[in-house]
């Protein structure tokens, strides 16, 4: 099993055009972002979750030559912006939880006609609880307001269990509505954020260590990162509270 961060940025993905912070100034390959994905590689099967607007270079900068399982975790365009590349993915299978699939379906209706019309091997349809070889996967379902108010977007992140491993990712989130899902894990990548949740809809840096010292993973990878801390100053915070890491784009898990 193979865990690779096609994407760890949050909307703006980093560096964000027109600003000249030393962030988005940083000549450190880690601090240039595409927007949050990750391919999970189960034996031979190729499952992605969240295709924002950057999927098209992930996609061809990564050589990822054919897509199993499409998972989308909710409809903000920074996580479905890039589904136009579906339709040349062969027997694609692209889930989302039930009122995830009528949220973006009710925001963009025609997609589903122009990706069946272009791609006649595509299913789409609502995601249900499964085994893919030997990990059960499931999905958790997260409260995720706009960061402008507090209307609530449908949102889920995805928990995979084998016997020998078992994670959750819950990339954007400001609380975890199915927290016995996220006990006992190996792993947690979790929402980056910012340091410190500004808005309502992520728990960002601060608000994933308190995850990590509740639910005790044995280790936490943060990702939808912005562009206030550099990666190594990000890095040298996190890893004062434990097995904590920050994500960057290429990173690879193996297990
Ligand atoms: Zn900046
Ligand atoms: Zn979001
Ligand atoms: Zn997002």
């Amino acid at each position: 099993m193979k865990i690779k961060f096609l994407g760890t940025g949050g909307v703006m993905g980093v560096p964000v055009w027109n600003c000249d912070c030393h962030v988005c100034k940083s000549e450190d390959r880690r601090d240039r972002r595409y927007r949050s994905s990750v391919l999970i590689k189960i034996d031979e099967v190729n499952i992605i979750i969240d295709f924002g607007q950057d999927f098209r270079n992930q996609l061809i900068e990564n050589e990822i030559k054919y897509i199993n399982y499409a998972f989308l975790t909710h409809a903000h365009r920074d996580h479905v912006g890039g589904i136009e590349q579906l339709a040349t993915a062969e027997n694609a299978i692209f889930e989302a939880p039930e009122d995830v699939m009528e949220e973006h379906l009710a925001k963009e209706g025609s997609s589903r006609n122009w990706l069946e019309t272009r791609n006649k091997s595509i299913t789409i349809q609502a995601f249900t609880k499964k085994k893919i070889k030997e990990y059960e996967v499931d999905t958790v379902k997260l409260e995720h307001k706009k960061d402008y108010s507090d209307i609530e977007v449908p949102c889920y992140g995805y928990v995979f269990k084998s016997p020998n491993f078992k994670f959750a990712y819950i990339s954007d989130y400001n609380k975890v509505l199915e927290p016995d899902k996220i006990k006992n894990l190996d792993l947690i990548i979790s929402d980056g954020n910012g340091l410190n949740d500004k808005g309502h809809g992520h728990v960002g840096i601060n608000g994933s260590i308190k995850i990590y010292k509740e639910y005790k993973p044995k280790r936490m990878i943060l990702t939808h990162l912005k562009h206030e801390l550099t990666h190594t100053e990000m890095q040298e915070y996190v890893e004062k509270f434990g097995n904590i890491e920050i994500a960057y784009d290429g990173l690879e898990i193996n297990n």
